[in-house]
């Protein structure tokens, strides 16, 4: 590719790639995955990357959600700019608790977008459908997901469209990309698969490690490609059950109920999306809208007594510390502690899909994930603490030829 002139995306520059970059966002992915499948001779790929490329640890978005991680890695800046914080949330405007996921409600312009702009063939694919949309904003060129894949997308990944609970919807995600690469060499690609997996299984676990030996499979054929592959996660995955077997969760509806009157607050969980089958919509992050006479310094040091609350911060400090858009959260915001979760009412959390112990995320616990690359890195100057929005910096700017 002739040399060309950097791009400069939401206040931040980025050189042209030198050979086709994907990027992979792997959902759910703790480190310790990618360590265990590799222990377990199952991931030799991995093993590859980890001790010929870099491997460095970066630090999610905080809601350790989906979306708003999804959309960061593609913006490069973080939810107070581009304005996603979560699936769900409840609109002042409007007045009514809605989803997130239509693309008006995304603030900044990605990075693939803008590559696309300038002339790079640029393709995405995702897994549930639910990304889509946000993550084509604007862009021109290839952008499906699994989920709703049609005939010729089903043909070019070599599978039918699979359920939206299942390993193979990510597995789809990795086919389509490796025949994207074959038959259409994008100078850009974004991959995002589903945590289904993760949300049932352990690292180290039997279906944990056959799921990071299929990704092994198709990145190693990515790799022989001659691509670029960067590696990194929305957000980790943690136990969130009890000794019962039972999600240790705190339903902070009912407390709130309890303590100002019923609903007179209202609690929402950003988690929340039509996929709640694996999760029950319960996740360590909540934020909630207090009536205006509420006393908010009483309010936070209640909710910050309660036994597995790790933080109850007002709106604007929760806003400060995680980069968040203010005008899309509550009056306070509740993050549990590592295996605790947080509900709205006991009665509104239908938890009889879950067929396994209950593994979630969205605090501050799922905050670790991995940024992995196949080629060593020259050093990322002036980086203290190094974001998963990093991914396309350190990519494109900071990798050795
Ligand atoms: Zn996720």
């Amino acid at each position: 590719m002739p040399e060309r002139a950097p791009l400069t995306v939401n206040g931040r520059t980025y050189r042209w790639m030198d050979r086709p970059l994907a990027v992979v966002c792997v959902d759910g992915c703790e480190f310790d995955y990618i360590h265990q499948a590799v222990a377990a001779g199952v991931a030799p790929f991995f093993g590859r990357m980890l001790a010929g490329g870099a491997a460095l640890e970066a630090d999610c978005v905080v809601p350790s959600f989906t979306n708003p991680n999804n959309l960061s890695i593609v913006t490069g800046v973080p939810p107070a700019v581009h304005g996603i914080c979560g699936n769900y949330f409840y609109d002042r405007e409007a007045g009514a608790e809605v989803m997130m996921n239509d693309p008006k409600y995304l603030r900044a312009g990605t990075i693939l977008a803008a590559f696309a702009k300038a002339g790079a063939k640029v393709a995405v694919v995702t897994a549930k459908d639910k990304l889509r949309a946000l993550l084509g904003k604007d862009l021109d060129g290839a952008c499906f997901s699994a989920e709703k894949a049609d005939e010729t997308q089903q043909a070019l990944a070599g599978m039918g469209r699979p359920s939206v609970y299942s390993a193979e919807l990510s597995e789809f995600v990795f086919a389509a990309g490796v025949r994207l690469m074959e038959t259409q060499r994008p100078d850009l690609m974004y991959l995002s698969t589903t945590d289904y997996v993760q949300h049932k299984a352990a690292p180290g676990a039997k279906a944990a490690n056959a799921f990071y030996a299929m990704m092994d499979r198709y990145l190693a054929k990515l790799d022989a490609l001659g691509a670029t592959l960067a590696l990194t996660a929305d957000h980790g995955m943690n136990d969130k059950f009890g000794a019962d077997g039972r999600p240790n969760a705190i339903y902070l509806q009912d407390l709130l109920d309890e303590w100002l009157g019923a609903g007179k607050a209202r609690v929402i969980l950003p988690i929340t999306d039509p996929y709640v089958v694996h999760h029950g919509a319960l996740g360590s992050f909540a934020t909630a809208y207090l009536p205006e006479n509420a006393d908010l310094k009483s309010m936070l040091s209640r909710l910050a007594g309660v036994d597995g609350v790790q933080l109850a911060l007002s709106n604007a400090d929760a806003c400060a510390r995680f980069e968040l858009p203010p005008d899309r959260l509550g009056d306070v915001i509740v993050i549990s502690e590592k295996h605790v979760v947080l509900g709205t009412g006991r009665s509104r959390h239908d938890l009889s899909g879950l067929d396994a112990p209950l593994r979630s995320h969205g605090g501050v616990s799922e905050q670790a994930v991995p940024l992995v690359f196949n080629r060593r890195t020259g050093g990322i100057p002036g980086k203290k603490r190094l974001r998963n929005f990093d991914v396309m910096d350190v990519a494109l700017n900071h990798l050795r030829a």
